[in-house]
């Protein structure tokens, strides 16, 4: 897609959000709070799909733990994982309009690989190679200080005086819950090497310039996965779990020439191996989930830093060893941005332009919506709200409109992506009958009415 369709893409699908409630600027009301975004009725339905899709691919294997760890943490926990010294991106200012900018993003929009593992002295040492390439995406001006490491880490207090409060960090991924807990899940049982632990929660990172929409937010969600295994059994683990996280986005619709592997750059220093699913975003190819090897750093820092015995007994080989690391991990937040972009489509149908979004049926926020043909009808209305209040009971999220013409009700239900439409009609109640709308093709077909579950069930 070029450039100009592809910010198009983004405004229209930041502006339907807002129009039919799915995502609202945080803040608004009072001028927006950058880095931040409220989900509405419909943000919030899809969501609760999106996570359930992940946890029920987590609970379809029967060694996968599942664990709800606190947002606040020992401050000890983030100096042993090496996020207080470690965890920064490269800040560069533009000195013209003050704008903040991630270094790695100029250096990479220009073509020069960069990233943010990269130490000060490295990157601004690129950066400096490239000066003459570098402009700033606001004013234009090629004037730039020079490159900082910008601690990412978001903190808050926690006391009951003002004078003892003490600082604390916001947790920055969920994985270091995981970490802290693994030997007690696994002393609590029935879980053993090789074995999961999945968690799904708020994170919070100080980013420098949060952008494109719900891509790169200060606050937003993650669905995270350690696998403990033995370290010999590692490699294999990691290819299947690369395999397996590949495959879970098909269970989302999201169409395949869309996604791709891509493997760092840069390793950090303790990683095994580390590869990307990337998206192609409506701005470009980008990050969508990170699969990755990590070895048995994370918890030999935290014996390290604990004093806690992290280690496994291995009954084959009689022998204590420290369990390897297969992590994956995707934001809930950029998962959700990948749906619209991925729904959204305008086609023509009846001779009138529609916006349509075409997600999957087991994500749609809504699974049906269900109409009288006329409100002023009361039997048409009763029969109506009797279909609703069958199907809401079995799958909750079934809407009912009777609010203006038929045409207009479908529009604001493909609008919202809602993939059937059931109407009641005369002939509903004397057949036993109702027709059911495809949102895709706009094609009906009488259904019965003990027939509409097995219908719209996906
Ligand atoms: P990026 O390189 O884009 O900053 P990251 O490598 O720092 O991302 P991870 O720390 O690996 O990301 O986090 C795992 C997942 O969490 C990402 O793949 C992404 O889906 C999500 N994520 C990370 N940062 C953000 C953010 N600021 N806003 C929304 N989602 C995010």
């Amino acid at each position: 897609m070029e450039k100009q369709k592809q910010q198009d893409l983004m405004e229209k699908i930041v502006s339907l959000c807002k129009r039919r409630g799915f995502v609202f600027p945080g803040s608004e009301i009072y001028g927006g709070f950058a880095g931040t975004y409220d989900y509405g009725h419909y943000g919030v339905l899809l969501r609760k799909n999106v996570i359930e899709t992940w946890q029920q691919v987590m609970r379809d294997h029967d060694n996968i733990a599942f664990i709800e760890s606190s947002i606040f943490t020992a401050p000890r926990v983030w100096e042993a994982s090496g996020h207080t010294t470690g965890f920064s991106d490269p800040l560069v200012s533009c000195k013209k309009c003050r704008t903040n900018h991630r270094a790695d993003h100029l250096l990479e929009a220009v073509g020069v690989k960069a990233d943010e593992k990269m130490s000060e002295a490295q990157i601004n040492k690129l950066f400096d190679e490239n000066r003459d390439k570098l402009k700033c995406s606001v004013c234009e001006k090629k004037d730039f200080g020079s490159v900082r490491a910008k601690k990412l880490l978001a903190t808050s207090t926690l006391g009951m005086f003002a004078e003892d409060d003490q600082e604390v960090y916001l947790r920055a991924e969920t994985a270091q819950g995981i970490y802290i807990n693994y030997k007690n899940i696994l002393d609590a049982g029935p879980f053993s090497i090789p074995f999961g632990i999945a968690q799904v929660g708020k994170v919070f990172r100080n980013e420098i310039s949060p952008r494109q929409f719900l891509f790169r937010k200060r606050e937003f969600e993650q669905m995270e996965m350690q696998y403990f295994v033995h370290p010999r059994d590692a490699k294999d683990f990691y290819e299947k779990w690369k395999e397996e996280r590949m495959t879970y986005y098909s269970k989302l619709g999201i169409k395949k020439e869309k996604l791709r592997w891509k493997r760092h750059d840069n390793l950090v220093f303790y990683a095994k191996d580390a590869w990307d699913i990337q998206y192609e975003f409506p701005f470009g190819w980008d990050e969508l989930e990170g699969v990755h090897y990590r070895g048995d750093y994370d918890l030999n820092q935290h014996q390290k830093y604990s004093g806690v015995d992290m280690s496994a007994y291995d009954e084959e080989t009689k022998t204590h060893f420290i369990p390897h690391v297969v992590e994956t991990s995707v934001g809930v937040d950029r998962t959700i941005l990948m749906l619209l972009a991925n729904a959204y489509d305008e086609d023509e149908m009846g001779g009138e332009k529609r916006v349509v979004l075409r997600f999957a049926p087991n994500v749609a926020p809504i699974k049906a919506a269900v109409f009288p043909l006329l409100r002023n009808k009361p039997q048409l209305v009763e029969k109506a709200r009797e279909i609703f209040r069958a199907l809401k009971k079995m799958f909750g999220n079934i809407i009912f409109d009777d609010n203006g013409n038929i045409g207009k009700r479908y529009r604001r239900q493909d609008e919202i992506g809602t993939p059937f439409c059931i109407t009641i009609d005369f002939d509903s109640l004397e057949k036993g009958d109702v027709t059911v709308r495809d949102r895709d093709s706009g094609k009906q077909e009488r259904v019965k009415i003990e027939d509409l579950v097995k219908k719209i069930n996906f």
